[in-house]
């Protein structure tokens, strides 16, 4: 077990690249930790410096105190699991599971325990002397976890393990691995481009974009309080609503809606006028034929719906509104892995409860939740809110 920093570390490829830039993170002991960001953002990069499988450029990596730069990676005591599982072929379950203590010379009996130890946990006892080809994606992917457990490291590194996987399976085995982790307590460093696997298995999440950390906190703070424009757009699916808006003394004017800030809003603007870009979450939409009589009065507008996408337990309704969209806003959502703001058309999407009838043509009284609301500066992204 062990505490992990890594101290304003840097690097650069020999063709200038920078694909990790300035990054301090502390990792505690027995956390699960999760480098998440979209593809060529740094992150793989970031965990083979950790586990010495690349070089650092600068900066400094401590394990308990102890500076690890130059370890060799077999010093490191850290274990790896790649999304290709990297088993062999040739050996079955045991042998592979018991391949890294054979490397390190362990007696025969503490390698029989521990393999055995490994397969009760990961429930692979009974596939033992089967071989990885007769084994479904999700039992490779356990025996590749079996290899990293029987060796007892300080650390787990984890690069994408479940990318190979179906869909539903994914999901089950991100519920595994969670348990697994809960069980083990190990530190464990995990790889994802994916949003929803970082906000379902994180005790912390760092959020990457173009080799710097954007936003390290808990998947609760990273939804309820993104820092940037490009955290709030990446993190929650569907993603959330950006539009221009303009902010005039104490009114917010929207495409579609002019309305008066509410105060704890309106307190962390001081002064602030001129354009911003307005956030919402699809779920601070609602049906207005839903909310019930007693509720607050919020602002409202009509909607056409041009599609429904009906998921079971929820109805997303998307939607079209008019708006005036500048250079400078299509610059700053561009890069966003969202509908970007491009032309006067713009894109809503609207998290209505199962309850809900909406169908497609509808004009729909669409409410606006003006508390969950969230304005960046349109020059920055900053979230002002
Ligand atoms: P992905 O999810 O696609 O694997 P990533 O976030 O893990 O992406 P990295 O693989 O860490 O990203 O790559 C970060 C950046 O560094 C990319 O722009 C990549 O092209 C670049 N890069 C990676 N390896 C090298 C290298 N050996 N030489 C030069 N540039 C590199």
């Amino acid at each position: 077990m062990a505490e992990l920093i890594i101290d304003n570390v840097t690097k650069r490829f020999s063709d200038g690249t920078e694909a990790v830039r300035n990054v301090s993170l502390t990792i505690q002991d027995g956390q699960f930790f999760i480098l998440v960001g979209p593809s060529g953002c740094g992150k793989s990069t970031l965990l083979n410096m950790i586990v010495g499988l690349e070089e650092i450029t600068q900066g400094e990596l401590r394990v308990d105190g102890q500076v690890i730069n130059t370890l060799d990676p077999k010093d490191r005591n850290m274990a790896m699991v790649f999304q290709s599982y990297a088993i062999y072929p040739h050996m079955t379950v045991r042998e592979n599971m018991a391949f890294p203590l054979k490397l390190a010379k362990r007696p025969q009996e503490e390698i029989a325990q521990k393999v055995n130890q490994a397969a009760t946990i990961l429930e692979l006892t009974e596939f033992l002397d089967r071989k990885p080809a007769s084994l479904s994606g999700g039992q490779r992917q356990r025996v590749a976890m079996g290899r990293a457990i029987v060796r007892q490291p300080q650390a787990f590194l984890l690069d994408e393990p479940l990318s190979n996987l179906d869909a539903k399976l994914r999901v089950q085995m991100r519920t595994e691995l969670s348990r697994l982790q809960k069980r083990l307590r190990t530190t464990t460093i995990y790889v994802t481009h994916d949003q929803s696997e970082a906000m379902t298995l994180g005790d912390r999440v760092a959020i990457f974009h173009q080799g710097v950390v954007q936003q390290v906190g808990t998947p609760r703070d990273l939804y309820t309080a993104p820092r940037n424009l490009f955290v709030a757009g990446f993190i929650g699916s569907p993603a959330m609503n950006f539009l221009p808006a303009q902010l005039e003394s104490e009114h917010l004017i929207l495409p579609m809606a002019k309305f008066k800030l509410p105060a704890k809003l309106r307190d962390r603007l001081p002064n602030f006028q001129g354009p911003v870009i307005a956030g919402i979450r699809p779920e601070h939409f609602q049906d207005v034929a839903l909310v019930g009589e007693d509720k607050e009065i919020l602002p409202t507008f009509k909607a056409t719906v041009d599609v429904i996408e009906w998921m079971g337990a929820d109805v997303y309704a998307h939607f079209a509104i008019q708006g005036e969209i500048n250079e400078q806003l299509q610059n700053l959502t561009k890069d966003l892995e969202v509908q970007p703001l491009q032309d006067s058309t713009i894109r809503l999407i609207a998290r209505l409860g199962a309850a809900s009838q909406a169908t497609e043509g509808d004009e729909l009284e669409i409410q606006l939740d003006i508390h969950k609301l969230h304005l960046f500066d349109s020059q920055s992204g900053e979230n002002l809110t």
